[in-house]
Protein backbone atom coordinates (compact mmCIF):
# COMPACT_ATOMS: atom_id res chain seq x y z
CA UNK A 1 0.00 0.00 0.00
CA UNK A 2 2.15 3.16 -0.99
CA UNK A 3 1.34 6.43 -0.40
CA UNK A 4 0.06 8.55 -3.72
CA UNK A 5 1.38 11.87 -4.39
CA UNK A 6 -1.05 14.13 -2.47
CA UNK A 7 -1.38 18.03 -2.58
CA UNK A 8 0.46 17.60 0.91
CA UNK A 9 3.62 16.30 -0.57
CA UNK A 10 6.34 17.73 0.57
CA UNK A 11 9.07 18.30 -2.13
CA UNK A 12 12.56 18.27 -2.30
CA UNK A 13 12.33 16.49 1.15
CA UNK A 14 14.88 13.91 0.87
CA UNK A 15 17.89 13.01 -1.45
CA UNK A 16 18.66 9.33 -2.56
CA UNK A 17 22.35 9.97 -3.44
CA UNK A 18 25.16 6.82 -4.15
CA UNK A 19 28.37 5.70 -2.72
CA UNK A 20 30.87 3.23 -3.50
CA UNK A 21 30.79 -0.29 -2.35
CA UNK A 22 32.48 -1.21 0.85
CA UNK A 23 32.83 -4.96 1.75
CA UNK A 24 33.16 -3.97 5.43
CA UNK A 25 30.03 -2.47 5.61
CA UNK A 26 31.45 0.88 5.37
CA UNK A 27 32.95 1.02 8.82
CA UNK A 28 36.33 -0.02 7.69
CA UNK A 29 38.71 -0.05 4.78
CA UNK A 30 37.37 -1.64 1.46
CA UNK A 31 38.49 -4.64 0.41
CA UNK A 32 41.29 -4.61 -2.84
CA UNK A 33 39.00 -5.69 -5.06
CA UNK A 34 36.34 -2.75 -3.99
CA UNK A 35 38.61 -0.04 -4.87
CA UNK A 36 39.17 -1.61 -8.20
CA UNK A 37 36.10 -1.84 -8.98
CA UNK A 38 35.11 1.03 -8.11
CA UNK A 39 32.98 2.89 -10.84
CA UNK A 40 34.33 6.12 -9.59
CA UNK A 41 37.49 7.15 -11.36
CA UNK A 42 38.43 9.28 -8.24
CA UNK A 43 38.49 5.73 -5.98
CA UNK A 44 40.21 3.75 -8.68
CA UNK A 45 42.68 6.27 -9.48
CA UNK A 46 43.45 7.40 -5.42
CA UNK A 47 42.86 4.18 -4.41
CA UNK A 48 40.74 6.24 -1.38
CA UNK A 49 37.46 6.21 -0.68
CA UNK A 50 35.98 8.89 1.60
CA UNK A 51 32.98 7.21 2.01
CA UNK A 52 34.81 3.90 3.73
CA UNK A 53 33.37 4.92 7.37
CA UNK A 54 29.67 6.32 6.32
CA UNK A 55 28.14 3.64 8.69
CA UNK A 56 31.06 3.44 11.19
CA UNK A 57 29.28 5.88 13.51
CA UNK A 58 28.66 3.66 16.45
CA UNK A 59 32.34 2.56 16.45
CA UNK A 60 34.49 5.65 15.44
CA UNK A 61 34.22 9.02 17.49
CA UNK A 62 32.24 12.13 16.40
CA UNK A 63 33.61 15.43 16.47
CA UNK A 64 33.13 18.14 18.74
CA UNK A 65 29.85 19.18 18.35
CA UNK A 66 28.46 15.25 18.08
CA UNK A 67 28.29 15.06 14.27
CA UNK A 68 29.67 12.89 12.53
CA UNK A 69 30.57 12.79 9.29
CA UNK A 70 30.02 10.75 6.34
CA UNK A 71 30.98 11.00 2.62
CA UNK A 72 29.33 10.98 -1.01
CA UNK A 73 30.71 11.80 -4.27
CA UNK A 74 27.33 13.11 -5.59
CA UNK A 75 27.85 16.06 -3.02
CA UNK A 76 31.26 17.23 -4.46
CA UNK A 77 29.13 19.75 -6.46
CA UNK A 78 26.65 20.28 -3.25
CA UNK A 79 22.98 20.38 -3.72
CA UNK A 80 21.60 23.61 -4.46
CA UNK A 81 20.80 26.01 -1.12
CA UNK A 82 17.14 26.91 -2.60
CA UNK A 83 16.40 23.28 -3.89
CA UNK A 84 17.30 21.49 -0.82
CA UNK A 85 16.48 23.27 2.26
CA UNK A 86 13.48 21.04 3.04
CA UNK A 87 15.73 18.08 2.62
CA UNK A 88 15.45 15.87 5.79
CA UNK A 89 16.89 12.63 4.92
CA UNK A 90 19.83 11.35 3.19
CA UNK A 91 19.55 8.18 1.67
CA UNK A 92 22.60 6.07 -0.06
CA UNK A 93 22.79 3.48 -2.42
CA UNK A 94 25.47 1.34 -3.83
CA UNK A 95 25.60 -1.22 -6.19
CA UNK A 96 27.05 -4.82 -5.51
CA UNK A 97 29.44 -5.81 -7.67
CA UNK A 98 29.46 -8.92 -6.64
CA UNK A 99 25.88 -9.61 -7.00
CA UNK A 100 25.12 -8.71 -10.68
CA UNK A 101 25.37 -5.02 -9.34
CA UNK A 102 22.56 -4.70 -7.82
CA UNK A 103 21.89 -1.27 -6.33
CA UNK A 104 20.21 -0.77 -2.47
CA UNK A 105 19.59 1.53 -0.12
CA UNK A 106 21.86 0.67 2.55
CA UNK A 107 21.06 3.29 4.68
CA UNK A 108 20.57 7.02 5.77
CA UNK A 109 21.60 10.25 7.55
CA UNK A 110 18.63 12.13 9.50
CA UNK A 111 18.42 15.51 9.67
CA UNK A 112 21.44 15.94 7.85
CA UNK A 113 23.64 19.11 7.38
CA UNK A 114 25.14 18.71 3.87
CA UNK A 115 26.76 21.58 1.21
CA UNK A 116 30.38 22.04 2.21
CA UNK A 117 33.55 20.21 3.33
CA UNK A 118 33.68 18.69 6.70
CA UNK A 119 37.37 17.70 8.59
CA UNK A 120 37.36 15.31 11.10
CA UNK A 121 39.08 16.65 13.82
CA UNK A 122 38.25 13.82 16.39
CA UNK A 123 41.24 11.62 17.42
CA UNK A 124 40.84 8.01 15.71
CA UNK A 125 43.88 5.69 13.85
CA UNK A 126 41.78 5.44 10.79
CA UNK A 127 40.92 9.51 10.59
CA UNK A 128 44.51 10.06 9.19
CA UNK A 129 43.50 8.01 6.36
CA UNK A 130 39.84 8.99 6.55
CA UNK A 131 39.93 12.47 7.10
CA UNK A 132 37.11 14.67 5.66
CA UNK A 133 33.73 14.10 4.08
CA UNK A 134 30.86 16.23 2.56
CA UNK A 135 27.48 15.32 5.24
CA UNK A 136 27.09 15.00 8.68
CA UNK A 137 24.36 14.21 11.23
CA UNK A 138 24.19 12.70 14.86
CA UNK A 139 25.03 9.19 15.34
CA UNK A 140 21.25 8.62 16.64
CA UNK A 141 20.03 9.66 13.23
CA UNK A 142 22.77 7.48 11.43
CA UNK A 143 20.84 3.96 10.25
CA UNK A 144 21.93 1.33 8.90
CA UNK A 145 19.70 -1.36 6.86
CA UNK A 146 21.27 -4.87 8.08
CA UNK A 147 18.84 -5.69 5.16
CA UNK A 148 18.93 -3.08 2.65
CA UNK A 149 15.79 -2.12 0.11
CA UNK A 150 16.80 -3.36 -3.35
CA UNK A 151 16.11 0.07 -5.93
CA UNK A 152 16.20 -0.02 -9.56
CA UNK A 153 13.64 1.78 -11.77
CA UNK A 154 10.87 -0.24 -12.02
CA UNK A 155 10.78 -1.09 -8.29
CA UNK A 156 11.17 2.97 -7.62
CA UNK A 157 7.96 3.42 -10.11
CA UNK A 158 6.08 0.63 -8.89
CA UNK A 159 6.85 1.98 -5.24
CA UNK A 160 7.17 5.22 -5.54
CA UNK A 161 9.78 5.47 -4.32
CA UNK A 162 11.26 8.11 -6.81
CA UNK A 163 9.23 11.21 -8.07
CA UNK A 164 6.92 10.34 -11.05
CA UNK A 165 8.88 9.93 -14.40
CA UNK A 166 12.29 10.47 -12.55
CA UNK A 167 14.97 7.78 -13.08
CA UNK A 168 17.95 7.39 -10.66
CA UNK A 169 20.77 9.57 -11.61
CA UNK A 170 23.40 8.24 -12.40
CA UNK A 171 25.80 11.58 -12.54
CA UNK A 172 24.57 13.16 -9.45
CA UNK A 173 21.45 12.74 -7.10
CA UNK A 174 17.78 12.39 -7.10
CA UNK A 175 15.68 14.79 -4.81
CA UNK A 176 12.55 12.46 -3.17
CA UNK A 177 9.03 13.84 -2.25
CA UNK A 178 7.71 13.30 1.36
CA UNK A 179 5.82 10.16 -0.14
CA UNK A 180 8.65 8.92 -1.90
CA UNK A 181 10.44 9.06 1.72
CA UNK A 182 7.65 7.31 3.78
CA UNK A 183 7.66 4.67 0.85
CA UNK A 184 11.34 4.10 1.22
CA UNK A 185 11.50 4.01 5.22
CA UNK A 186 8.50 2.01 5.04
CA UNK A 187 9.93 -0.74 2.84
CA UNK A 188 13.15 -0.48 5.10
CA UNK A 189 11.02 -1.25 8.22
CA UNK A 190 9.36 -4.09 7.06
CA UNK A 191 12.78 -5.69 5.97
CA UNK A 192 14.39 -4.82 9.44
CA UNK A 193 11.48 -5.15 11.95
CA UNK A 194 14.21 -5.74 14.82
CA UNK A 195 16.25 -2.69 14.33
CA UNK A 196 15.08 -0.63 17.26
CA UNK A 197 17.16 2.26 16.32
CA UNK A 198 15.19 2.81 12.94
CA UNK A 199 11.97 1.89 14.56
CA UNK A 200 12.88 5.31 17.22
CA UNK A 201 13.86 7.35 14.24
CA UNK A 202 11.00 6.96 12.74
CA UNK A 203 9.06 7.60 16.28
CA UNK A 204 10.09 11.44 15.99
CA UNK A 205 10.62 11.64 11.90
CA UNK A 206 8.02 13.92 10.70
CA UNK A 207 5.13 12.85 9.00
CA UNK A 208 6.77 9.17 9.63
CA UNK A 209 5.58 8.60 13.16
CA UNK A 210 2.85 6.31 11.94
CA UNK A 211 5.38 3.65 10.29
CA UNK A 212 6.26 1.43 13.32
CA UNK A 213 3.59 -1.31 13.10
CA UNK A 214 3.14 -2.70 10.52
CA UNK A 215 -0.46 -3.83 10.95
CA UNK A 216 -1.29 0.11 12.76
CA UNK A 217 -4.49 1.60 11.36
CA UNK A 218 -3.96 5.01 10.31
CA UNK A 219 -7.08 5.84 10.98
CA UNK A 220 -7.71 4.96 14.47
CA UNK A 221 -5.02 7.45 15.74
CA UNK A 222 -6.94 9.77 13.52
CA UNK A 223 -10.01 9.51 14.82
CA UNK A 224 -8.71 9.67 18.20
CA UNK A 225 -6.89 13.14 17.80
CA UNK A 226 -9.03 14.14 15.66
CA UNK A 227 -10.60 17.27 17.43
CA UNK A 228 -8.10 17.57 20.63
CA UNK A 229 -4.41 18.95 21.00
CA UNK A 230 -1.68 18.12 23.54
CA UNK A 231 -1.85 21.65 24.51
CA UNK A 232 -3.51 22.04 27.61
CA UNK A 233 -4.01 19.82 30.87
CA UNK A 234 -7.43 19.45 29.64
CA UNK A 235 -6.63 17.92 26.57
CA UNK A 236 -4.80 15.45 28.12
CA UNK A 237 -7.35 14.52 30.14
CA UNK A 238 -9.54 14.02 27.00
CA UNK A 239 -6.79 11.73 25.18
CA UNK A 240 -6.49 9.63 28.49
CA UNK A 241 -10.41 9.12 28.14
CA UNK A 242 -10.57 8.22 24.75
CA UNK A 243 -7.27 5.85 24.75
CA UNK A 244 -8.59 3.26 26.74
CA UNK A 245 -9.57 -0.16 25.53
CA UNK A 246 -7.30 0.97 22.70
CA UNK A 247 -4.57 -1.41 21.02
CA UNK A 248 -0.74 -0.71 22.37
CA UNK A 249 0.28 0.52 19.43
CA UNK A 250 -2.39 3.24 19.79
CA UNK A 251 -1.46 4.23 22.65
CA UNK A 252 2.01 4.27 22.53
CA UNK A 253 1.23 6.65 19.19
CA UNK A 254 -0.69 9.03 21.38
CA UNK A 255 1.97 9.19 24.38
CA UNK A 256 4.70 10.54 21.30
CA UNK A 257 1.88 12.61 20.17
CA UNK A 258 1.92 14.39 23.51
CA UNK A 259 5.63 14.29 23.89
CA UNK A 260 5.54 16.34 20.80
CA UNK A 261 2.70 19.05 22.09
CA UNK A 262 2.63 22.33 23.75
CA UNK A 263 2.07 20.95 27.77
CA UNK A 264 5.81 18.51 27.11
CA UNK A 265 6.94 22.18 25.49
CA UNK A 266 6.15 23.80 29.10
CA UNK A 267 7.88 21.18 31.15
CA UNK A 268 10.25 20.84 28.88
CA UNK A 269 11.31 24.84 29.58
CA UNK A 270 10.14 24.41 33.76
CA UNK A 271 12.87 21.89 34.13
CA UNK A 272 15.13 24.58 32.12
CA UNK A 273 15.67 21.98 29.39
CA UNK A 274 18.14 19.83 31.68
CA UNK A 275 18.31 16.15 31.57
CA UNK A 276 16.69 14.45 35.03
CA UNK A 277 19.37 11.45 35.01
CA UNK A 278 22.11 13.58 34.53
CA UNK A 279 21.79 16.11 37.14
CA UNK A 280 20.53 12.83 39.56
CA UNK A 281 24.37 11.33 38.51
CA UNK A 282 25.77 14.87 38.80
CA UNK A 283 26.67 15.59 35.34
CA UNK A 284 26.10 18.62 32.88
CA UNK A 285 23.09 17.49 30.51
CA UNK A 286 25.01 16.15 27.40
CA UNK A 287 22.99 17.69 24.82
CA UNK A 288 23.23 20.21 22.17
CA UNK A 289 21.99 24.09 21.39
CA UNK A 290 19.08 24.26 18.78
CA UNK A 291 18.91 26.61 15.94
CA UNK A 292 16.56 28.65 18.17
CA UNK A 293 18.94 28.74 21.05
CA UNK A 294 17.25 26.13 23.73
CA UNK A 295 18.69 23.21 24.59
CA UNK A 296 17.53 19.97 23.00
CA UNK A 297 15.64 17.80 25.30
CA UNK A 298 12.98 15.02 25.26
CA UNK A 299 9.97 13.78 27.48
CA UNK A 300 9.27 10.62 28.49
CA UNK A 301 6.74 9.15 30.25
CA UNK A 302 8.10 6.87 33.08
CA UNK A 303 4.62 4.08 33.41
CA UNK A 304 4.38 3.09 29.69
CA UNK A 305 1.45 4.68 28.17
CA UNK A 306 0.81 0.98 27.50
CA UNK A 307 -0.47 0.22 30.95
CA UNK A 308 -2.84 2.70 31.08
CA UNK A 309 -2.59 3.47 34.62
CA UNK A 310 -4.84 6.75 35.44
CA UNK A 311 -3.00 9.95 35.54
CA UNK A 312 -0.15 7.86 32.64
CA UNK A 313 -0.90 11.24 29.95
CA UNK A 314 -0.50 13.93 33.21
CA UNK A 315 2.51 15.85 33.94
CA UNK A 316 3.86 13.59 37.06
CA UNK A 317 4.31 11.24 35.43
CA UNK A 318 6.71 12.94 32.54
CA UNK A 319 10.45 13.72 32.92
CA UNK A 320 12.89 15.65 30.77
CA UNK A 321 15.58 13.76 29.56
CA UNK A 322 18.78 13.92 26.68
CA UNK A 323 18.40 12.04 24.12
CA UNK A 324 20.97 9.26 25.41
CA UNK A 325 19.26 8.91 28.25
CA UNK A 326 15.97 8.71 26.40
CA UNK A 327 17.39 5.84 24.77
CA UNK A 328 18.46 4.16 27.60
CA UNK A 329 15.42 4.67 29.39
CA UNK A 330 13.80 2.84 26.92
CA UNK A 331 16.23 0.28 25.64
CA UNK A 332 19.07 -0.22 28.50
CA UNK A 333 19.68 -1.85 31.57
CA UNK A 334 16.79 0.18 33.85
CA UNK A 335 14.35 -0.41 36.77
CA UNK A 336 11.67 1.38 38.44
CA UNK A 337 11.67 1.10 42.01
CA UNK A 338 9.85 3.14 43.52
CA UNK A 339 7.23 6.01 42.56
CA UNK A 340 5.79 7.93 44.57
CA UNK A 341 4.28 11.11 45.36
CA UNK A 342 7.53 13.26 44.90
CA UNK A 343 9.65 11.11 43.08
CA UNK A 344 10.98 8.16 40.95
CA UNK A 345 13.34 5.73 42.31
CA UNK A 346 15.07 4.16 39.50
CA UNK A 347 18.61 2.14 39.12
CA UNK A 348 19.98 2.88 36.59
CA UNK A 349 23.28 0.37 35.41
CA UNK A 350 23.43 -0.83 38.97
CA UNK A 351 23.14 2.73 40.06
CA UNK A 352 20.17 3.80 42.10
CA UNK A 353 19.13 7.59 41.58
CA UNK A 354 16.18 9.57 42.77
CA UNK A 355 14.28 12.25 40.42
CA UNK A 356 11.86 14.61 41.96
CA UNK A 357 8.82 15.16 40.49
CA UNK A 358 7.93 17.72 38.21
CA UNK A 359 5.62 20.35 40.86
CA UNK A 360 2.85 21.68 38.54
CA UNK A 361 -0.67 20.98 37.79
ZN1 LIG B 1 21.00 12.69 30.28
ZN1 LIG C 1 10.06 7.82 26.35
Amino acid sequence: MEVKQTESTILNYGILSSISWNSNDWADHPSEEDLKTSKYDYVKDHGHMHESLNFGHDKFPVEDDGYYIGYTPMFNRPPDVNNSQNVQIVFFTSSDYKNANRKTIIGFYGFPIFGQWFTRNSKHELYNKYDSGNIKAFPEDIIYFQNPVVINNDIAQIHNLLPKGKKISQQGFNYLNSDNVFNIIKLALSLNQSNTKLRYFVDKFPLLEMLTKEEFDLQDFISIIADTTADTIRDIEKLEKKMKGQQPEIKQRISNFIERGAISKKIKKINNYRCSVCEALGTLTNSFIKENDEIYIETHHVEPVSKVKMGVLSMTNLMTVCANHHRQLHYGKVELIENSEKHFVFIIDGKKIIIDKLGIT
